[in-house]
């Protein structure tokens, strides 16, 4: 009896690094200013000046640096940036931010 030998099956090439499309290229710096990190937000925060006591812990905690100080006090929260995480009101020891509906 004869046995054929079975045609070798055709190995598909791998996709390597050089087929992974460029992305995330940042041209220049500064250009992350450009980008509203704030516009998929579902929550914002809101401070009630009454109970805040300027500790700065929300200044601190914020990952995206948009509680906005002056004077060694918060002012306002910059809504173009805040994605609305929250940490800023789990953080605060007087409840003073209230995370609201957009
Ligand atoms: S963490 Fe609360 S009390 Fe402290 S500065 Fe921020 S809002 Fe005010
Ligand atoms: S919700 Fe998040 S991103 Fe917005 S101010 Fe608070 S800590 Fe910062």
């Amino acid at each position: 009896m004869k046995i054929e030998a079975k045609e070798k099956p055709k190995v598909k090439e791998k996709p390597g690094y050089k087929s992974i499309p460029i992305g995330g290229v940042i041209p220049k710096a500064g250009s992350s200013r450009e980008y509203k990190t704030g516009d998929w937000r579902v929550r914002y925060p809101v401070i009630d000046k009454e109970k805040c006591i300027n500790c700065l812990f929300c200044y601190i905690y914020c990952p995206e640096k948009c509680v906005v100080v002056k004077d060694g006090k918060v002012e306002r929260v910059d809504l173009d940036y805040c994605k609305g995480c929250g940490i800023c009101a789990t953080e605060c020891p007087k409840d003073a931010i209230e995370m609201k509906l957009e």
